[in-house]
């Protein structure tokens, strides 16, 4: 099969599009997709500082490949955002790479941890965790958005750009719907935007699908990781991925079509009036409670460790 775009050596066929590529003209591809999205949903502005949080894994590296080369040389100034949440032995090699990467594409890098920021890592907090009913990567959640939202004010960016591809989303979609969450369903609009996320959220990924991305940061030699997070049990997600991919060899393009019935319905959401919010009485930040999510989390672990 030949490269429909160049006529060169064809290396992979889009089986929802019918589409061969070869090498270059598919690394090219991605590049092009995420210049789409980005402009398709007015995510990132001229003059616009960007953050993008770089975990160190294939995907968020691939990101900052493609933002580097969409942005090099223009007006949009790049900073590599990165949360050490205090994981032994897992997420030291992770930010490892993503410093390697950094160096090499000349963009500056911060990295904030959950010790300096909340007073405890996720080792130690996660052993209050153990006896409450909320999972590891939901917990863990609650604190990496806040340290994210705190690293991209410390460098003055005006929004945070993260790898959630469109698997990711989809899968989100489909968890909230399985939660009873329909009310977060607004969150995932592109252009969904209030005071409890003070900085913006954009997704350059969100309309590529997690195998291209993959095959992406293979092409181009982006390190993947050899350990996961030790604490990731997210046994819904998992099923709900293998489920849409299996779906998706039966029937190429099915995740295009659910993605984009996804965005309809959040589209709906993303515009229902918000519950009325309170600062948090800690912290200050918006909550809807009198204590926000973080500091609700923070109390508990804090009672926890004076007891022992
Ligand atoms: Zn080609
Ligand atoms: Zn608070």
């Amino acid at each position: 099969m030949k490269c429909a775009r160049c006529g060169g050596s064809g290396f992979y066929t889009r089986q929802y599009s019918g589409e061969t590529l070869c090498k270059s003209c598919f690394t090219q591809s991605i590049v092009e997709k995420a210049r789409r999205t980005i402009s398709r949903y007015r995510m990132i502005r001229p003059g616009e500082k960007v953050a993008v949080a770089v975990s160190g894994g294939k995907d968020s590296l691939s990101l900052l490949k493609v933002l580097t080369e969409l942005y090099a040389g223009r007006r949009n100034p790049l900073v590599a955002i990165s949360i050490d949440e205090g994981v032994a032995g897992y997420r030291d090699e992770a930010i490892e790479h993503a410093g390697r990467l950094t160096r090499e594409l000349g963009v500056q890098h911060v990295t904030l941890s959950y010790k300096e920021l909340f007073g405890f890592s996720l080792d130690e907090a996660l052993d209050w965790k153990e006896e409450r009913d909320v999972s590891s990567c939901s917990f863990c959640g609650v604190f990496r958005r806040r340290a994210i939202d705190e690293a991209a004010s410390r460098v003055q960016a005006s929004l945070v750009a993260t790898a959630h591809n469109l698997d990711d989303y989809v899968q989100t979609f489909m968890l909230n719907l399985m939660h009873g969450d329909v009310a977060r369903l607004g969150w995932l609009d592109p252009a969904y935007a209030d005071d409890s996320f003070p900085v913006r959220r954009v997704k350059p990924f969100m309309e590529i699908y997690e195998a291209e991305v993959a095959l992406f940061a293979y092409q181009t030699g982006v390190p993947f990781q050899s350990v996961s997070c030790p604490y990731m049990h997210e046994g819904l997600r998992s099923e709900v991925r293998d489920y849409l991919n299996l779906l998706e060899s039966n029937h190429p393009g099915i995740k295009n079509v659910m993605f984009r019935s996804s965005l309809d319905v959040v589209s709906h959401y993303a515009r229902a009036p918000e519950k009325g919010t309170v600062p948090c009485s800690r912290c200050g930040k918006p909550s809807s409670a009198g204590l926000c999510s973080v500091c609700r989390m923070k109390v508990a672990v804090e009672e926890h460790t004076r007891l022992l």
